[in-house]
């Protein structure tokens, strides 16, 4: 029951967990027992319900599949040696998807919706939570616009559903990224500071292109001077330069990210100097000559931390200090999973224990 909207269950059968290793399961091609789906018509939110996981019905000419309104959000439940189930920062990721909506002239999702249905759905799937010491359930909420209907407007009814799938032993390859100067994630006054599906789309092909030349990932500039750093991929970028933890600041072509604020939270709890703010390709490969870069690394929910160990540039391949020598990163990524799994302090909140 929420403030406003009961949640039906109907709860599946038979589980198929045991039919599954869940501590190493591929990635994002394995769904646990059941979604949450709420729809939205005639101006609010009116049902919703959690269901066994499965395909519903939908007609091709829902909007959302021509027109691209369309986000989601990707967040992750832990289970910790005590078999407790907590959910890492969930209303940070309610908050941005909030955001996305308003962009992209989508209705907001009620928090008690938002929370209520997603507490429900991890509490009847806690025994998906795998409880290795990476793994993690990825849960992805995502909101489309599914009028039946061709021709550009605004979508009049939408669902917001959200799926979770097991994340074994996530372990991340350190990583060599591309310069990009051509392609461009986000431009300004776009949509690249929410998580909009046709941001994802329309970085495939330069990716695809970096990856015939050796790379796993590009690393994007901004598309009116080609002289700073915005993100890698999909995920936040960061450099250890001398003492100082620099990333490029929040505007409207970077994604305000979670683990990046966290990340971010932990340097100023070291004391670290830490500087949100343009970082330059100049000043960058100036630290890689003179030997005070000292770490380079992606971050993101999927990975926590990408160490990238090469950066390619204008025909030459710069390598970057061995991850065996990255202080810095390895403590976050060590003190990440401590609080994750419940043997830290959380002293910032940031996890949320559901009630099994
Ligand atoms: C999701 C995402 C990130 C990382 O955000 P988290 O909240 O840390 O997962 C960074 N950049 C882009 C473009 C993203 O889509």
């Amino acid at each position: 029951m929420t403030g406003t909207i009961d949640i039906k269950v109907e709860k599946i059968k038979k589980s198929r967990v045991s039919e599954n290793d869940i501590n190493n399961v591929a990635f994002g091609k394995c769904f646990s027992d059941h979604m949450f789906v709420a729809e939205y018509a005639d101006g609010k939110w009116q049902k919703a319900s959690i269901m066994p996981y499965g395909d519903v019905p939908m007609s091709y000419a829902m909007s959302a599949l021509h027109y691209g309104q369309a986000i989601f959000e990707g967040m992750k439940a832990y289970k910790s040696d005590k078999g407790e189930v907590s959910i890492f920062r969930a209303p940070d990721n309610f908050k941005r998807l909030n955001k996305s909506a308003v962009r992209m002239a989508m209705p907001e999702i009620p928090e008690d919706l938002f929370m209520n249905g997603l507490i429900e759905l991890i509490r009847l799937d806690s025994a998906w939570v795998p409880s290795s010491e990476t793994g993690s359930l990825y849960i992805r909420p995502f909101l489309i616009a599914t009028d039946e209907a061709i021709g550009v407007k605004i979508s009049d009814t939408y669902k917001f559903v959200i799926i979770t799938c097991p994340a074994g032993k996530y372990y991340s390859e350190p990583i060599k990224v591309l310069v990009e100067t051509n392609y461009y994630r986000a431009v300004k006054g776009g949509v690249g500071f929410v998580k909009a599906a046709g941001n994802y789309g329309r970085s495939l092909y330069p990716t695809k292109l970096a990856q015939q030349k050796g790379y796993q990932q590009v690393i994007w500039t901004d598309s009116e001077t080609q002289q700073y750093f915005e993100e890698s991929g999909t995920m936040n970028v960061m450099f250890v330069i001398g003492d100082k933890l620099l990333t490029p600041g929040l505007s409207d072509t970077i994604l305000d990210g979670v683990t990046r604020n966290s990340v971010l939270a932990l340097a100023r709890d070291w004391g670290m100097p830490v500087e949100e703010r343009k970082v330059s390709i100049k000043e960058v490969f100036e630290a890689i000559e003179n030997g005070t870069i000292k770490e380079v690394f992606g971050c993101g929910t999927a990975a926590t931390i990408a160490q990238i160990i090469g950066i390619g540039h204008n025909g030459k391949e710069y390598a970057l200090p061995p991850v065996s020598e990255r202080k810095f990163s390895t403590r976050v990524d060590e003190t990440l999973r401590n609080i994750r799994k419940g043997k830290m302090e959380d002293k910032h909140g940031w996890m949320m224990k559901v009630p099994l």
